[in-house]
């Protein structure tokens, strides 16, 4: 029996694979106009590190961690996500040193033992962003037009802005207490999960999917009510500078995100064509975070996109790649001059096929409609003799003798 993939880990082919790359390069043009450099950070972590930064309580490190003992018998775990370890680095290398205002992105896989299923994977894919040093809400306001720009970019309509402020560790935990007395009396209709985890992290519930605790927390106290005079205003600039500059958004009160470590802004972009998998990209404020990793007392702001997710929303677009020509011969010669042509096409910079083989002109036309090329050339005796031969404009069906020359025929490939 042929050995399959693990469940839960995808491989992306050709034909789904030039998604990807329309989407990182899209997310790597629009982030550095921003003033963003990339950064790559190890699959691999001390399994301690997320369990600081993300939080015991969260469905990630209660049970979605892809933990293990090495060789060396040391507690390491495939990276779930990818704030933890730019923190790590950020910390490690010191780079505060420099300038405490870092501002970094980073593209690959992470890892969660999760229920596999439309847009939730095992081995997933994020494109996520850290920017540190600022308190300032212009940068919060920075972050979310980003976000929104890249979106308009890949010329989508979904997904939409969702913020919410959780407020600090002075007024949060007057909300908790708020939240959990409000949630006393309707403990029984809370899910096994929210019931548990009722002392140690009651705000999952108001984001939970479960029928029980949709109803539980009807009407429940918002944060914003309780948000402390800093984090109020910090909330207010935030949402007049997204205002000034045109980047739409809604307030999600409920919106309380997965991980411990946020603060103030949170925000997610929500799409109901995903189902249950509803966010693309999801993030916040985390100012406490790289002190808690044991870093200098400053404070960030991050997102992450699944990439996964936003490969689904883009769906409906065509990415095939087409060649800009097939050259057809006839006859062994005629090969020899086609091959030199459509090699030194390719060292021009155009893209060029032709068959790997002798065939007929007829099963060589197939293979040039299957690559869709933009431009067909037809090499014979004829054309070899007279030292020209048509070049036929696809899209157009008009034709035009070239010389058979490459710099001639690149002109003309190039130019429609
Ligand atoms: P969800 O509520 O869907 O589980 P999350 O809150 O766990 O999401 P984050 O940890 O904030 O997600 O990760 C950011 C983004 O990464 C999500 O918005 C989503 O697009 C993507 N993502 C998270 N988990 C998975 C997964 N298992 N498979 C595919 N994409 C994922
Ligand atoms: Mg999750």
């Amino acid at each position: 029996m042929a050995i399959t993939a693990v469940k839960g880990f995808n491989d992306i082919l050709p034909g789904e694979v030039e998604k990807w790359q329309y989407i990182e390069r899209t997310a790597r043009r629009i982030f550095e106009l921003y003033g963003l450099s990339e950064i790559r950070i190890p699959i691999l972590e001390k399994t301690e590190l997320f369990c600081r930064s993300i939080g015991d309580a969260t469905d990630i490190v209660e049970k979605e961690m892809y933990s293990f003992e090495d060789k060396g018998e040391n507690k390491v775990t495939m990276r779930p996500e990818g704030t933890a370890s730019v923190m790590r680095a950020f910390i490690e290398h010191k780079l505060y040193a420099a300038d405490p205002i870092a501002r970094l992105y980073y593209m690959g896989p992470m890892f969660r033992y999760e229920r596999p299923q439309k847009g939730r994977y095992r081995q997933f894919h994020q494109i996520g962003v850290e920017l540190t040093g600022v308190t300032a809400p212009t940068v919060d306001a920075q972050v979310l037009t980003m976000l929104s720009h890249f979106f308009a970019e890949l010329g989508l309509d979904e997904p939409s802005l969702q913020i919410n402020s959780l407020g600090c560790p002075e007024c949060r935990p007057r909300y908790r207490e708020a939240l959990k007395s409000f949630l006393f009396s309707r403990l029984e209709l809370l899910c096994e999960d929210c019931k548990r985890r009722y002392e140690t992290n009651p705000l999952r519930a108001l984001d939970c999917k479960s029928a029980g605790c949709i109803e539980a927390t009807k009407g429940a106290p918002s944060m914003l009510e309780y948000l402390c005079a800093d984090c109020d205003d910090h909330f207010s600039k935030t949402k007049g500078l997204l205002d000034l500059v045109g980047t739409r958004y809604a307030i999600n009160e409920r919106m309380v995100r997965g991980l411990d470590y946020y603060t103030r802004t949170t925000f997610e972009m929500v799409t109901t064509m995903l189902g249950a998998q509803s966010a693309v990209a999801a993030g916040g404020r985390y100012d406490g975070l790289i002190a808690e990793l044991g870093g200098p007392k400053l404070p960030g702001i991050g997102f992450a996109m699944g990439v996964e997710r936003v490969a689904l929303l883009l769906a409906e677009k065509e990415f095939a790649r087409r060649p800009d020509l097939f050259i057809a011969f006839m006859g062994e010669e005629a090969q020899g001059t086609a091959y030199k042509l459509m090699t030194d096409l390719q060292r021009k910079g155009a893209s060029v096929e032709m068959d790997y083989e002798v065939k007929s002109l007829k099963s060589q036309m197939r293979r040039s409609d299957k690559f869709n090329a933009r431009y067909t050339l037809i090499i014979g005796g004829d054309e070899l003799a007279r030292g020209t031969a048509p070049l036929k404009n696809m899209a157009a069906g008009t034709q035009e003798e070239v010389a058979l020359s490459a710099e001639a025929i690149y002109e003309q490939v190039k130019k429609g």
